[in-house]
């Protein structure tokens, strides 16, 4: 069995707790309209060329084995002097990952840390991500599943007993904003949180933060309402937006919506209703 994995992080801080490796899965079923990672959002493996980078040099145009139709050899991504181009999403087995995982083992052992499945949305590769969760289980290794929730609660069930940690996003109360941003409804979201719970998983609540669409007083109350009225995460993170992967959106084809990142006074008021 393999999964389209398109990037493993070592020595990460931000995706729970400790010193991690962090495995991004390729593909999600959400369209967040101020996603950084928007290379993560198709399932199929892409091009991706940084425009600004690029010499001019043709070199990747002489080396290209069939100019007409680029068929992701990534030829031209070992040549480019200047790293312009890149295939972003690849093929793995389950051992491959394994094996980039296993290697910071002693830093996860003297950190706390782990590993953590993200993405895009790791759980639309369940029966992977299932195999992934018990290899490193069997192994002694703490791990983390970073997860939006738009995905039918059998799956979440599979993975409990392997997943020591949900990291789970709430983007929006308001399912009209939900739907408008986001892409979709988010009461199945709810629901598999509330069903979460109920099953005593461990859960930090991850919020981003974006000006003018979820960062009202009454919508962070909303959402603290409504966990606190179902379970006890033991975390809640906001998480402010930033433009870092605006660049991203140019280099595979996309129009990016700009935001702007909520200022230091409103993330404080905002963290002090929770
Ligand atoms: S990935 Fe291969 S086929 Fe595609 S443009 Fe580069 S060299 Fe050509
Ligand atoms: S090899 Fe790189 S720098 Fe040269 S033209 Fe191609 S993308 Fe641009």
């Amino acid at each position: 069995m393999t999964a389209t994995i398109f990037d493993i992080v070592r020595n990460s801080f931000v995706d729970g707790p400790g010193i991690r490796t962090t495995v991004f899965f390729k593909g999600c079923n959400l369209k967040c309209v101020w996603c950084h990672n928007p290379e993560s959002q198709d399932f199929k493996p892409q091009m991706m060329f940084y425009q600004d980078k690029c010499k001019g040099c043709v070199k990747c145009k002489e080396i290209c084995p069939t100019p007409d139709r680029c068929t992701l050899c990534r030829k031209c991504t070992l040549y480019c002097p200047v790293d312009a181009r890149k295939v972003c999403g690849k093929e793995y087995t389950a051992d491959e990952v394994f094996a980039e995982i296993i290697k910071d083992k002693a830093f996860y052992d003297n950190s706390n840390g782990g590993v953590t499945f993200s993405g895009g949305e790791c759980m639309l590769q369940i029966d992977f991500l299932l195999e992934i969760l018990k290899k490193c289980k069997e192994n002694g290794i703490h791990t983390a599943v970073d997860t939006a929730g738009y995905i039918p609660f059998e799956s979440l069930e599979k993975i409990l007993p392997y997943t020591d940690l949900f990291l789970y996003d709430i983007k929006c109360f308001d399912n009209e904003k939900h739907k408008k941003y986001v892409g979709v409804e988010n009461e199945l979201i709810l629901e598999n949180l509330k069903k979460l719970f109920h099953a005593n998983a461990k859960i930090w609540i991850r919020i981003p933060v974006i000006s003018g669409i979820n960062d009202s007083l009454q919508e962070m109350q909303c959402i603290k309402n409504f966990l606190f009225a179902y379970g006890k995460p033991e975390k809640i993170e906001l998480l402010p937006y930033h433009a870092m992967g605006e660049n991203k959106y140019a280099a595979i084809g996309r129009d990016v919506q700009r935001f702007i990142p909520p200022d230091n006074n409103k993330l404080k008021e905002l963290k002090d209703i929770f």
